[in-house]
């Protein structure tokens, strides 16, 4: 019998995890992944799945000119510098080869987005299931798992890390140990637990958490107790309308496009260019709910997202020929509402300077007939936690590697600067869980083989 269950032990069936097994087990080496829910996909299932890639062939193909220096520029400009400036260029490196490798190699069902930018990116760079549900993600990548013959055990928590000597050997697996060569934490973030939102993340904290169930923190509270260095703590990604009571992603192409947000007293209170996860702490400071308020030009670029369309099938979005007249819908004051499109308006057509300093306006001026959804703010992923190298091994504070550690995901310390929600650019999220679940996988096989 070897000394090890497994070379490679994955603990959490998230983007992270399925990508360094995947990655793992194409090098050669023997995978195992627990999963601690019933359900595997984490975060990873509820997102848009966009992951940008910088220069890629898809980019190419479409006559978009970009790199990863550029990438790296989009990603200093929201998030300044933070503690794992490293961490960014590699991933903007990392990121053409990982859609190629997800896409050509791995054969999963993606495509470049070309209507739409988001939030930090200069040009179209991410890309995304056809769906942009994360689900089909998930889906694709448990196939490839499945097709591998990589064991997946879900409802399996990992209780600790097995710790011998400094050097991870294991991990106690539902009560009982299983020993591995490697170990590669993917248990994403800590922004289901309370508690440690409102130690590392206190602005956030009252906001509701809208992501998976599974993430209570474990990576960073292993690291701690393994005296591993932690970064970014205090970063993480809000989304400002999520639409109420339904609880899907209002589309941030309504406000991108032209929209704006305005709160029950009919007024708008902020620059909405700060993107969606920049804005949630503005959101969250007025009071209950908010209101998008856009028009039909902008509904219908929005209702070709499957999401969006789903709201609006749903009575999500209500509509009136005047700004007024949205008061028949929602608590929101009509008159101030009026006042506040018509000199929203104005600064639209260059009429005036927005009182908010907004510049991108795209759409606007709004028109007949108006939308409005009531939305409120809330919390998605944290984007701090264990430091990690150039391979995704998991770093002390010295600089040395805790040997046989691997982090990536919404385990690891991420690229989206060191505190608040303005420094995430989209794809951030999924960007560090796919490249550093690769990366470690491709190390952990290296290491191995020799
Ligand atoms: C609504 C929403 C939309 C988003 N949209 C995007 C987007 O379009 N692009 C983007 O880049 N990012 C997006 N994000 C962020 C992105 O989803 C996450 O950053 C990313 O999925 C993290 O991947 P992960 O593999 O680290 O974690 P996850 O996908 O959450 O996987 C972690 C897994 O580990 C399991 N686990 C946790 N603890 C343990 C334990 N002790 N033992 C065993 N298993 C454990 C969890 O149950 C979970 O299944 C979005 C997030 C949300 C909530």
């Amino acid at each position: 019998m070897s000394e090890v269950d497994t070379d490679l032990l994955v603990i959490g069936a998230g983007a992270c995890g399925f990508a360094g097994a995947i990655a793992a087990h194409d090098q050669g080496i023997s995978v195992a992944i627990v999963e601690k829910l019933a359900r595997p996909g984490g975060n990873s299932a509820l997102s848009t799945g966009s992951v940008p890639g910088a220069g890629s062939r898809f980019q190419r193909d479409a006559g978009i000119e970009d790199s990863p220096e550029q990438l790296v520029a989009d990603l200093l400009a929201t998030a300044g510098h933070h503690d794992a400036d490293g961490l960014t260029r590699r991933m903007a490196e990392q990121s053409a080869p990982l859609v190629e490798w997800l896409i050509d190699d791995l054969g999963a069902r993606m495509e470049l987005v070309t209507a739409y930018k988001h939030v930090g990116h200069s040009v179209p760079r991410l890309h995304a299931p056809r769906s942009r549900r994360g689900q089909d993600l998930v889906d694709d990548l448990l196939g490839f798992v499945s097709d591998r013959g990589i064991p997946l055990a879900v409802g399996n928590p990992v209780d600790r890390l097995i710790v011998e000597d400094g050097a991870v050997k294991g991990a106690i697996v539902a009560g009982e140990p299983i020993r591995a060569a490697k170990v590669l934490v993917a248990t994403n973030g800590f922004a289901g637990n309370r508690e440690m939102v409102a130690r590392w993340c206190p602005e956030i904290a009252p906001a509701e958490y809208f992501g998976a169930l599974g993430s209570t923190g474990e990576a960073a509270a292993w690291g701690e107790e393994l005296g591993a260095a932690l970064g970014n703590m205090g970063a993480y990604q809000g989304y400002a309308a999520v639409a109420y009571p339904q609880g899907s992603l209002l589309s941030w192409t309504t406000i991108e496009k032209g929209g704006i947000l305005v709160s029950a007293n009919g007024k708008r209170f902020g620059n909405e260019d700060a993107g969606y996860s920049g804005f949630a702490p503005n959101v969250m400071g007025q009071g209950e709910m908010a209101y998008a308020v856009y028009d039909r030009r902008i509904h219908e670029i929005a209702a070709l997202e499957e999401e969006y369309a789903e709201l609006a099938e749903m009575g999500g979005v209500r509509w009136a020929d005047t700004p007024e007249g949205l008061a028949d819908h929602m608590a929101v004051d009509g008159a101030a509402l009026a006042q506040t499109v018509a000199a929203y308006n104005a600064a639209a057509r260059g009429a005036a300077v927005d009182a908010f300093g907004r510049a991108k306006f795209e759409l606007a001026p709004l028109a007949a007939p108006y939308a409005i959804v009531r939305v409120k703010p809330g919390l998605f992923h944290t984007q701090g936690g264990l430091m990690v190298d150039d391979d995704a091994r998991v770093l002390r504070p010295d600089g040395s590697v805790v040997e046989n550690l691997f982090a990536g995901g919404g385990a690891a310390a991420g690229i989206s600067g060191r505190s608040g929600a303005g420094g995430y650019a989209s794809g951030n999220g999924l960007l560090t869980a796919l490249a550093l679940g690769r990366l470690a996988g491709l190390r952990a096989a290296q290491d191995l083989r020799g």
